[in-house]
C-alpha cells in the first residue's frame, strides 16, 4: 500500500491524510515481525515492501479465498525489504511459513510466495500436500516465465498478480480437468453459466435462445432503481440496478476508471474487503447526455471484524483479539481488544472478560477459527526460487 502521488485529487470523502499500513521500524525484518493477514484483516498478502498497488492486493485476496473456499488450500502473498537476520531467503521462506501454520492442519496445503525485494528474490514455499499438483519444476516454470520477466522491467505488481493467477491455475486444475471432461452427449446444453442462472441452449433449428434458469429463484438479484449519477451504499448482495429515468438494467463501469473518484479510507476498505465498490452507468441515457457520468455503489460487508474509522469515516478499522489469559472450566480469561485503523493513525485498546470454559471436552482448537488464523499446515522446505 503506497501512495501514487501522481494520481489526481481523489474527491468524494473528505481528503484526509493517512499512514502508511506498516510503519518500517527498521529495514530489517524477522519472521514473527511480519503482520499475520489472517488475523490483521482476514486477508491473505502483507506487503511490507509496499511494491503491490490497492487493487492488486484486493485482486490477490479475493483469488486466493475463492481458492480456499473451493478447496481448502490457503495461500499467502507477502513482500518484505529484506529478509537479513536469516541466512537465506529460503530459510526465511520456510521459517515465516511454519510460524504461520499455512495450510490445514494435518493436509499441509498451503502456500508461500515470497518477494524480498533487497534480495531480489522470490521463493515460493509449498506443503506437502499440494507437491502433487504443484511439483517444484512446475513452481520454478511459473517463477521464470510469469514473475521474473515482469520484476525485471520493474512490474511488481504485474508479476505477482501473474504469478499468483498462474499459481491458483494449477492449484484448482485438478478439478477443472474433471468438469470439462463432463460430455454432454446429445443435448448441447452449455455446462456453463450455469452460476448465472442463464443457460444457453440450441434449439433443433440451430436458433439460440437463452433460458433464465429457475432453479437459482432464491438467490434472484434484488432490484435497485439508481439516478444516472451519484453515490449510494448498501450492505453487499446480490442487486441488478436499474437506471431510474429509463428502467433499462445499468452496465458496470470498468474498475479502474472508479478508482479515480474513490478517497482514500475508500481505497483502503477496499484493499481490506470492506467495502466493494462499483460504477454503474445507463448507456442509453449517458449517451444522450454525451456525459461520462455514473453511480458508485458501495456494498459494505456485513462481517463484524470491520469497524467504522471515526476519523475517516470508512469500514477501515480491523478488530484484532489477543488472549491475555485464556480461560478455563472454573475460571474466566482475559483477551485484549485492538481496534485498529488501516487507514490513519486511529487506534484503540481495551480488555475483555472471557468466560470460562463449558465443562465439556472442548479443546483450545476450537478457539482458532480459520477465518482469522492459518490453518496450521507445515513445510517441508519444497518449493522454488528465482532471482531477477
Ligand atoms: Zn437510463
Ligand atoms: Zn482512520
Ligand atoms: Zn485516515
Amino acid at each position: 500500500m503506497k501512495f501514487n502521488l501522481l494520481q489526481p485529487k481523489r474527491i468524494f470523502l473528505a481528503s484526509i491524510f493517512c499512514v502508511n499500513l506498516f510503519p518500517l521500524a527498521g529495514w530489517a525484518v524477522t519472521v514473527q515481525e511480519v503482520p499475520n493477514p489472517r488475523k490483521e484483516y482476514g486477508g491473505w498478502v502483507t506487503d511490507m515492501a509496499g511494491i503491490l498497488n490497492d487493487e492488486t492486493e484486493a485482486q490477490i485476496n479475493q483469488m486466493i479465498s475463492e481458492l480456499e473456499v473451493e478447496k481448502g488450500t490457503e495461500m499467502a502473498v507477502v513482500t518484505v525489504p529484506e529478509t537479513s537476520p536469516a541466512t537465506s531467503p529460503k530459510t526465511f521462506a520456510t521459517e515465516l511459513f511454519n510460524y504461520w501454520g499455512i495450510g490445514k492442519q494435518g493436509q499441509d496445503n498451503g502456500v508461500l510466495f515470497l518477494i524480498s525485494v533487497g534480495d531480489r528474490r522470490v521463493e515460493i514455499e509449498t506443503g506437502y500436500g499440494v507437491e502433487a499438483i504443484l511439483p517444484d519444476a512446475k513452481v520454478g516454470n511459473i517463477i521464470d516465465t510469469q514473475i521474473i520477466p515482469r520484476f525485471k522491467q520493474g512490474d511488481f505488481a504485474g508479476g505477482t498478480l501473474a504469478g499468483t493467477q498462474a499459481l491458483i491455475a494449477v492449484l484448482n486444475s485438478e478439478q477443472s480437468i474433471s468438469e470439462n471432461q463432463v460430455v454432454y452427449p446429445n443435448t448441447q446444453i452449455s455446462p456453463h453459466n450455469t452460476d448465472s442462472g442463464i443457460l444457453i441452449v440450441l434449439a433443433g433449428g440451430g436458433v439460440l435462445a437463452v433460458v433464465v434458469g429457475s432453479a437459482i429463484y432464491a438467490s434472484r438479484p434484488r432490484k435497485i432503481s439508481l439516478a444516472p449519477e451519484g453515490y449510494t451504499r448498501k450492505s453487499q448482495g446480490n442487486y441488478t440496478f436499474l437506471c431510474a429515468n429509463c428502467q433499462q438494467p445499468m452496465a458496470k463501469v470498468d474498475k479502474q476508471r472508479i478508482q479515480f473518484y474513490l478517497s482514500q479510507p475508500a481505497v483502503t476498505a477496499q484493499k481490506l474487503g470492506s467495502v466493494k465498490f462499483e460504477g454503474w452507468q445507463c448507456l442509453s441515457c449517458t449517451q444522450k447526455q454525451t456525459g461520462d457520468k455514473f453511480h458508485l455503489v458501495a456494498q459494505e460487508s456485513r462481517s463484524s471484524r470491520f469497524q467504522q474509522c471515526p476519523h475517516c469515516q470508512e469500514l477501515t478499522v480491523t478488530r484484532q483479539q489477543r488472549t491475555i489469559q485464556s480461560p478455563t472450566e472454573y475460571s474466566s480469561g482475559r483477551q485484549l481488544i485492538t481496534d485498529q485503523c488501516h487507514c490513519c493513525s486511529y487506534r484503540y485498546q481495551y480488555e475483555e472478560i472471557i468466560p470460562p470454559l463449558p465443562p465439556s471436552s472442548s479443546s483450545s482448537d476450537s478457539y482458532s477459527s480459520s477465518d482469522n488464523n492459518f490453518g496450521g499446515g507445515s513445510s517441508g522446505g519444497g518449493g522454488a526460487g528465482g532471482s531477477w
